[in-house]
């Protein structure tokens, strides 16, 4: 048997919508995420695997080589930075906008700015590159909250219809980045086990050109 090639993945979504470009490549789990409790999950070949991980761990796991693959959202792999790994196909899923926002009708305010985020390292180097000054106030979570009881002037954050904001009296103001989700790859993993990821990347590829 061959060296296990590993790939990491988190729940939801962006397992839901890499399943079927798994499937091109002849990659299907055993074991559904969904219901099992196990974080490794078999497929129908024995020297693959996936493990099932939190979206923001995505790029941990692949750079230090505890998965060889991944599939991480674009606004996971600019917090992470990029590290050690190789971004080589966007698999045009998971689609949405990483922008600014803030309450409806609301002017910038002078002085410094709060912002209330998850990505911190994207709000701090957004904001250098416009000479702004502000404050990152880091969140895990219900970041639209934030400036509805004060606690920030902006937030960042992902926006897919925008219908979270609006609910919460809130508008997309600024566009950061385009966000979809990415094959990620260990660089190591790419030179050892050269022929197997680049199958795996060509596959992969070709099912989402035929998807367009
Ligand atoms: P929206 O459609 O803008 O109301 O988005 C609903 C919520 O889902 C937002 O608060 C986002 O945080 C989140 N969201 C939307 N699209 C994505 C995506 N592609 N990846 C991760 N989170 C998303």
């Amino acid at each position: 048997m061959s060296e296990t090639l590993t790939i990491a993945l988190s729940k939801g979504r962006i397992y839901k919508e890499t399943m079927p470009l798994l499937a091109h490549a002849g990659i299907v789990p055993i074991d559904d995420p969904e219901t099992s409790r196990k974080l490794i999950l078999d497929t129908n070949h024995d020297d693959v695997k996936l493990v099932i991980i939190r979206a923001t761990d995505v790029p941990t796991y692949v750079q230090y080589g505890a998965a060889d693959v991944g599939v991480a959202g674009k606004d996971v792999l600019l917090e992470h930075g990029g590290e050690g790994l190789y971004e080589p196909l966007d698999l045009e899923i998971a689609k949405c906008r990483l922008m600014t926002a803030g309450p409806v009708g609301v002017k910038e305010p002078e002085g410094r700015l709060r912002i209330a985020t998850k990505f911190v390292n994207c709000a701090r180097r957004y904001y250098a590159e416009q000479g702004k000054q502000v404050e990152v106030i880091k969140l895990y979570g219900s970041m639209e909250l934030a400036p509805l009881v004060g606690l920030a002037d902006f937030i960042i954050d992902v926006v897919d219809t925008g219908n979270t904001l609006k609910a919460n009296g809130l508008e997309p103001l600024e566009h950061i980045a385009d966000i979809s989700s990415r094959l990620v790859v260990n660089k190591a993993s790419m030179k050892m086990k050269h022929a197997r990821v680049k199958a795996l990347i060509d596959k992969i590829a070709e099912a989402v050109e035929n998807r367009r």
